[in-house]
């Protein structure tokens, strides 16, 4: 073969080569509508329910009082509990003060709140507040990777971060279709007229005007503003 011949049909190949990267990308370039469903956990602190945010609770040593039941020694017989023997006494009268035990009951310092009735609270160690998580969840509507940029990734070329929503041939939006789909649960909400998404500062945002079918079996007509920014539907807002 000659070398003209060779150019002609390498020629032929790279444009085969380029009409089918162009089909690729053409037929590739729609981008699904991904639903994504993420639950967050919150943390937080509230206040203790065991002291109410105090921190100290009440000693239980002492029950709060600050003082502790003891015995004393009793220092009119010195613990014997025996009357000391004086002339006309009955040898075996008990001891006045005691009367015969030997000791006084009395109230001493408790020595687990030195006195202060209070300890810290050991369910927050004395800080008031407990830690604690919750979860929430929520629901967003985002824009997948369409074939060409996955083709794209993979050859870790860039991929558009912020796109314009895809409108598709009826004039529709797939992502606030899938929006309104997800919000609508309750009530049925129908887009009476699209509107174009524009750039708005760093976000896409859409007015639609929208047909609700309020509770009582009404009809309403409401417009409403749809917000996209980094290929997620951030917002979606009723306008009055
Ligand atoms: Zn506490
Ligand atoms: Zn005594
Ligand atoms: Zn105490």
């Amino acid at each position: 073969m000659s070398t003209q011949g060779n150019a002609r049909i390498s020629q032929l190949l790279l444009l085969i080569i380029a009409a089918g990267i162009c089909a690729f990308w053409y037929f590739g370039r729609t981008r699904p509508i991904l639903v994504r469903h993420e639950t967050h956990r919150n943390r937080r602190s509230s206040i203790c329910t065991t002291c109410r945010g105090a921190g100290t609770c009440n000693c239980e040593a002492c029950g709060g009082f600050g003082s502790v039941e003891a015995a004393k020694v009793c220092s009119k017989c010195k613990g014997t509990g025996k009357h000391r023997w004086r002339f006309n006494d009955s040898p075996d009268a008990p001891c006045q003060r005691c009367r015969g035990a030997g000791t006084i009951p009395t109230r001493v310092m408790c020595a687990t709140c030195r006195g202060t009735g209070k300890t810290a609270c050991k369910k927050c160690g004395g800080t008031g507040r407990v830690a604690s998580t919750s979860r929430s969840s929520s629901t967003t509507v985002v824009i997948g990777f369409s074939a060409w940029e996955r083709a794209l990734r993979l050859f870790a070329l860039p991929t558009d971060p912020n796109p314009c929503p895809q409108r598709n041939a009826s004039g529709g939006y797939a992502i606030v279709t899938k929006y309104i789909e997800l919000h609508s649960k309750k009530r049925r909400i129908d887009v009476q007229e699209w509107g174009t998404f524009k750039t708005n500062g760093p976000a896409w945002t859409m007015i639609a005007s929208l047909q609700l079918r309020t509770s009582d079996g009404k009809v309403a007509s409401r417009m409403m503003e749809f917000v996209v920014q980094n290929r997620k539907l951030t917002e979606g807002r009723l306008l009055e």
